[in-house]
């Protein structure tokens, strides 16, 4: 497949640039709170505690997404980018287009959905 690497790559490192921005305003709401526990009743430390549990979950999801990031601008350096992780064939460009950090082809990303299905829903 020919891709043009570049492209990809800026993209790559654009949402990046993005998403660190995001990570520090989400690191910046998940300390805000533990500050002002002590100086608020008890309805609203609950609230408190909640939105600080959302904003760590939001920082997860950041940090999930910024791994994976990373690893496509790995396969981009390593040559690998554009081939599905597990049978390493061609990923559909339409699919790289939208998201280039797209890691397993179709029929491999919905091999693994599959797996992860408790047995009764097979
Ligand atoms: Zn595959």
């Amino acid at each position: 497949m020919n891709l043009d690497f570049g492209v990809f790559r800026r993209r790559l490192e654009a949402d990046l640039a993005r998403l660190d921005e995001a990570l520090s305003q989400a690191s910046d709401s998940t300390s805000t709170v533990t500050l002002d526990q002590s100086s608020v009743g008890r309805l609203s430390r609950m609230d408190a505690l909640q939105q600080q549990a959302m904003a760590q979950a939001m920082e997860q999801r950041l940090l999930v997404q910024k791994r994976k990031l990373k690893a496509a601008l790995d396969r981009i350096e390593s040559g690998t980018f554009g081939l599905c992780c597990q049978c390493e064939s061609d990923l559909e460009p339409e699919r790289l287009e939208s998201d280039p950090a797209v890691v397993f082809c179709k029929a491999c990303l919905l091999e693994r959905e599959i797996g992860r299905r408790p047995l009764a829903d097979r």
